[in-house]
């Protein structure tokens, strides 16, 4: 009876809980520092719009984290990542390379800046853009121009490639940097979810030219909504702050603009939220990956599903925790997640691929076999931080 295996997955969820009845979601906000008093001081300083000393502690503290020079805050993180595509480089008319399984953000941002999406392999080992699959992927299809790279097929220019690293499992990044050192392509690495992380002992972020954060209230840490854009490279940062600002040019007075700019700044209140979060980021951490644990002692015996573990060599903040289904379990997917979720234990498929949503359905797009097969046997259970216990 197929039944049953649903049966022994949702019973290991549970046990790994604590059996713990009632609703569990799938990821919950913790608030277990100073974020009162920090907000309070926001309300009684006036201090709550676009500037102030939490801005400014904000950034650095992110920038620190993530091991970049610069850090600069801004109003979530899809907004981060349309300044870190501009920064980066991409024009309107440009396409950008990123994994067809990533959160619609990564798209809608490339989008929004009138860059087309170019949806490429994921690995069965990260979860993550695959660059042995870009590497074929792009001797088929590019030619270098000059200075630039160029879709044979299409013609536009290929600007960028936009690794994302799913559920916080990071990419394997030197095969990615050398593929695009190779292509001299820049990497706006889409960090969102991975803020903890590290690859060969170095934090995810700022690992290529420019990386974007979210601080959504779902991610590790939150500032309510929030985002902010992470590099090592000066001038970058100055532009990046610059259009998010309006693109004012300084003055005493006058309103001076030199470009057009975004209103894209974190106010104060939210990054006063971010800065109480962010001393609790090493406890998160801490909680999550004893939680990933036990769901990884837990399932290692089962023969219907295996634990998504971190990639070796690497240290994932295990945003979410994830179970793969063994394939002949794939076909009832759906069973599973609504037996999970009428038991309470909120779970949830990967992402629909950005190559069957419609309005990116008719983007360039490499092989996505692999893409397809993760999605169908992926799913997320519950990951809150506290249920791995207060560390
Ligand atoms: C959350 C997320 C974003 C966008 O962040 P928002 O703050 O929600 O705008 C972008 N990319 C990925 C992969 C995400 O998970």
């Amino acid at each position: 009876m197929s039944a049953d295996w649903i049966a022994r997955v949702v019973q290991t969820v549970s046990d790994v809980l604590g059996s713990p009845g009632g609703f569990v979601p799938l990821h919950e906000p913790e608030f277990r520092g100073d974020e009162w008093a920090m907000v309070k001081d926001c309300l009684d300083t006036g201090w709550v719009s676009s500037v102030g000393k939490y801005v400014d502690q904000f950034e650095a503290e992110v920038a620190a984290a993530t091991g970049a020079a610069h850090g600069i805050a801004v109003v979530n993180g899809t907004a981060a990542l349309e300044v870190a595509l501009i920064v980066g480089g991409v024009r309107p008319g440009d396409e950008v390379i990123m994994p067809t399984l990533t959160f619609v953000a990564t798209a809608n941002a490339t989008a929004h800046i009138g860059a087309v999406p170019h949806l490429v392999e994921s690995s069965a080992k990260t979860v993550g853009l695959d660059p042995k699959a870009l590497g074929a992927h792009l001797d088929k299809i590019a030619k270098r121009n000059g200075e630039e790279v160029v879709n044979r097929e299409t013609g536009r220019r290929i600007a960028a490639i936009v690794p994302m690293h799913t559920f916080g499992h990071p990419v394997d990044m030197d095969a990615l940097i050398a593929l695009a050192d190779h292509w001299t392509l820049p990497i706006v690495e889409d960090a969102a979810e991975s803020l903890g992380s590290a690859y060969n002992g170095k934090p995810l972020g700022a690992l290529g030219r420019v990386g974007a954060l979210s601080f959504n209230g779902n991610k590790i840490l939150t500032t309510g909504g929030g985002g902010a854009i992470v590099t090592n490279d000066a001038d970058l940062a100055k532009r990046a702050k610059h259009l998010t600002t309006t693109a004012k040019t300084p003055h005493p007075y006058l309103f001076n603009h030199d470009e057009v700019g975004y209103n894209y700044r974190l106010p104060n209140l939210n990054a006063a939220l971010g800065c109480a979060q962010m001393a609790q980021l090493e406890t998160r951490l801490k909680q999550k990956r004893a939680l990933a644990q036990r769901y990884q002692e837990a399932f290692a015996e089962s023969t219907d599903v295996d634990f998504l573990a971190e990639p070796e060599g690497s240290r994932s903040n295990y945003w979410l925790n994830g179970l793969k289904l063994r394939p002949e379990r794939a076909e009832e997917r759906d069973a599973l997640l609504v037996a999970l979720n009428e038991a309470g234990l909120m779970s949830r498929p990967l992402w629909t691929p950005m190559h069957r949503l419609p309005m990116y359905a008719d983007c360039p797009r490499a092989e996505l076999a692999m893409a397809e097969e993760l999605e169908a046997r992926i799913i997320s259970i519950p990951s809150s931080a506290h249920l791995g216990g207060f560390a």
